[in-house]
């Protein structure tokens, strides 16, 4: 089982919560958030496209 981890405070994801992915120039450089740390990333990214969430 794969198991989603927040880049930013190391807090496993479960399943049903939300997380917020973030390529970065690269398809294999990816970040994941929690929906918390992910909330002000998003929107600083917003502009630039970068966001993609599950
Ligand atoms: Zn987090």
């Amino acid at each position: 089982m794969f198991i989603k981890q927040c880049d930013l405070c190391k807090k496993t994801i479960k399943e049903k919560e939300e997380s917020i992915r973030v390529s970065i120039c690269y398809p294999f450089s990816e970040f994941m958030f929690c929906a918390k740390c992910g909330e002000p990333i998003k929107k600083i990214l917003k502009n630039k496209k970068m966001i993609k969430k599950d």
